[in-house]
């Protein structure tokens, strides 16, 4: 481990147990925000999103999210041609045309996102402006959204959180303060979300919403009774939005693995006050079962090391779980962005000696890799085949993202993801 000295630290701080914040920049090998249209599409179910991009935008949208062959798509990318480029076209006009032609067509689609790209703000095509033009004219039929999705500066679960927060500005503001309520925000898996409701209405949170909503028509209220829990530690401007209508966020780990879903919902539980023996009741059953499925996989990971390269932003709530509930060594774990607030709770949870990495310098933090030399290492898809061709056993982040890993049912197939990859590498081995 020689070359940490390297890394500079936070003059901000230190957090949860004095554990230091080491920053990098330099160069990244993430995806960009358009990816985030893989689990939007299958969340919001009536919804459609427009990529107003290059052929580039089109392959890595239909590559990583594969071709719907047995439904109507609910993606698809216009493509800015050399004629829009040389403002031979106008890019307004075709854009406008291609939605029309898209709407009469699909007259199911009742939420329209036009997602930027890079080609389409370089060009400086306003998609804000022309949503307000086309919502004018599809008025009660179908919403008109936009958000960006390009990113040579970001990381592609923000692809989330920029959506997100384009919902939150259509949400209608309220007259009057309504009822206490609970707003569980960030794209769950329709299964996951299931199981959630189920819990907090046997708890007595009677009046629980989930956004982003299963449906476009589905009415979500946010104001100043309202309380917020996240799902997902990447909604950044998503949670500022909504606290700027008032809304208080629950500060709870995440709900990820045995532990990290009781304290998710403990949160919530001591502000509806909960008492402990019926929180008890509710859940007990459900973490001994949890706990016996989770112990399968234990014998595998145990002791094992692994190292996060920045990627998904799941990093910490990952690192978390995998040393608390799984006995894991966690060697580094860098991340694209650290919200020191949203995160507050996990960071207590992380064991002392970790070491966390903000930001990316790509070739450094190999070096660090590789003098680490951890059993396992999560990562991008670009950095995954270069270190399996240097025999180190690696796990796609994104598969993370868009696999049901919350709450005590999954908790299992979380520690699984990562048991697999290392049990074929040690069959491999052998
Ligand atoms: Fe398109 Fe930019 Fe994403 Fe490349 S990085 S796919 S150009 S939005």
């Amino acid at each position: 481990m020689n070359a940490i000295v390297d890394l500079p630290k936070d003059h901000a701080g230190l957090v949860g147990k004095n554990i230091p914040i080491y920053k990098e920049r330099g160069q990244r090998e993430v995806f960009c925000g358009l990816t985030g249209i893989i689990w939007l599409h299958r969340k919001i179910q009536d919804a459609f999103f427009l990529v107003v991009g290059s052929r580039t935008c089109a392959h890595l949208v239909q590559s990583a999210a594969g071709v719907m062959i047995f439904a109507e798509p609910r993606f698809a990318t216009a493509i800015i041609d050399d004629r829009d480029l040389a403002g031979i076209a106008d890019a307004h006009e075709e854009l406008d045309r291609v939605v029309k032609a898209l709407l009469a067509r699909r007259p199911d689609i009742k939420m329209l996102f036009l997602v930027g790209s890079c080609p389409s703000e370089v060009i400086k095509l306003d998609l804000s402006r022309a949503a307000q033009r086309l919502n004018k004219e599809f008025l009660n039929h179908c919403r008109i959204l936009s958000y960006s999705g390009s990113g040579i500066e970001t990381t592609f679960t923000q692809g989330e959180d920029a959506c997100l927060a384009s919902l939150v500005n259509e949400i209608p503001k309220p007259t009057a303060v309504g009822e206490k309520k609970l707003l569980v925000v960030g794209c769950l898996p329709d299964v996951v979300e299931d199981q959630f409701q189920r819990l907090f209405t046997e708890l007595g949170i009677g009046q629980v919403s989930f956004f982003p909503p299963k449906n476009s028509q589905q009415k979500i209220e946010i104001d100043g009774n309202t309380q917020y829990l996240l799902a997902q530690p990447f909604l950044a401007e998503t949670a500022r939005l909504i606290e700027e209508r008032g809304a208080k966020r629950i500060s709870a780990p995440f709900p990820f693995g045995v532990e990290g879903t009781t304290a998710w919902l403990k949160a919530a539980a001591n502000e509806w006050g909960i008492t402990s023996p019926h929180f008890e009741q509710v859940t007990q059953a459900r973490i001994e079962r949890a706990r016996k499925s989770l112990a399968r996989y234990l014998p595998m990971l145990e002791n094992k090391s692994i190292s996060f390269f920045p990627d998904s932003q799941l990093e910490i709530p990952l690192a978390r779980f995998l040393s608390q509930e799984c006995g894991m060594k966690v060697l580094e774990i860098g991340t694209p962005y650290l919200h020191k607030q949203h995160l507050e709770a996990e960071l207590e949870l992380l064991p002392e000696h970790s070491r966390i990495v903000e930001g990316q310098d790509v070739e450094k933090q190999l070096d660090r890799c590789r003098s680490d030399k951890p059993d396992i290492v999560v990562c991008g898809l670009g950095l995954a085949n270069p270190l399996e061709a240097e025999g180190i056993t690696t796990k796609w982040s994104i598969e993370l993202v868009f696999s049901p890993v919350h709450g005590y049912e999954q908790a299992a197939d979380l520690a699984e993801l990562f048991a697999r990859p290392l049990n074929r590498s040690m069959r491999l081995a052998a």
